[in-house]
């Protein structure tokens, strides 16, 4: 396992954004694209109660088991209707690293989602201008998904960054967190005001994408770390040689 990485917030609130330019000029028709594929989900909401979506964000560079066990389990024991799946924009840097372009992480987590039929992927964020704040993925998946209950799942090292987010205060109102355990990390909702957050064990995957990124780098094998798919997509694109 990696060092722990405390940044995941700040990656997704801070990250500057180079790409922003081209994402608009190209935004009109991925958003087609994935309102398109939004209509197509086909999930039956039980009569009588509104429709509960989870909101899972990331950099997914790649997605592993770690995050999609962590959506799995929430979506479980909250009787959610779905799991969306939400890649950041492009920050130009995560601590000291270049990130993947967004359409190759965009992909991968389309490619290790598709089995479930309660998991989507949305593009709200890459196709965003500008840099991603979560208040502003929430407010989008409110928009796809109007009259909905909302929940956004996030890890224990996300969870410990939250206050400084944009608008942390507007993000509790729209929605509820589920903050989940992650090895490594100590998972605790102290620091939040009462009632905005539900801690959660879910199955411990010590596994980050940092790791994944580490084991290409010295040809290591990634299977069963990461979906089948993903590994072949990884190779396939030569991807974080
Ligand atoms: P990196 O090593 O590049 O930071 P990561 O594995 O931390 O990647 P992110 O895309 O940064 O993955 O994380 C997205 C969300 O998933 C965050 O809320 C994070 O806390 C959560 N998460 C990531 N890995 C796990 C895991 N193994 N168990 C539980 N939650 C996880
Ligand atoms: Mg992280």
């Amino acid at each position: 396992m990696t060092a722990p990485d405390h940044q995941d917030a700040a990656d997704r609130e801070d990250a500057p954004d180079r790409e922003a330019a081209d994402r608009q000029d190209a935004g009109s028709g991925a958003r087609d694209a994935a309102d398109r594929q939004d209509a197509t989900l086909a999930v039956e909401v039980p009569a009588g109660r509104s429709r509960r979506v989870g909101i899972m964000g990331g950099t997914f560079d790649p997605i592993h088991h770690g995050h999609l066990v962590a959506a799995s389990e929430v979506a479980d024991l909250f009787d959610l209707d779905e799991v969306v799946f939400v890649p950041t924009g492009q920050p130009w840097q995560k601590v000291h690293r270049t990130v993947s372009p967004a359409e190759h992480r965009y992909l991968m987590t389309v490619v290790a989602t598709a089995s479930n039929p309660r998991f989507w992927v949305s593009r709200v964020d890459i196709d965003r201008p500008g840099l991603t704040y979560t208040v502003d993925t929430v407010r989008d998946i409110a928009a796809i998904r109007p009259g909905a209950e909302l929940f956004f799942i996030t890890g224990a090292d996300a969870l410990q960054a939250i206050l400084s987010w944009k608008d942390a205060e507007l993000v509790f109102q729209m929605c509820h967190l589920i903050g989940v355990t992650r090895p490594g990390y100590h998972l605790s909702g102290d620091h939040l005001p009462p009632d905005i957050v539900t801690l959660l064990d879910v199955p411990a995957m010590a596994i980050s994408s940092s790791a994944v990124r580490e084991r290409v780098v010295g040809s290591r094998p990634i299977w069963y770390l990461v979906p089948d798919g993903v590994v072949q997509y990884i190779g396939k694109h030569q991807l974080y040689r």
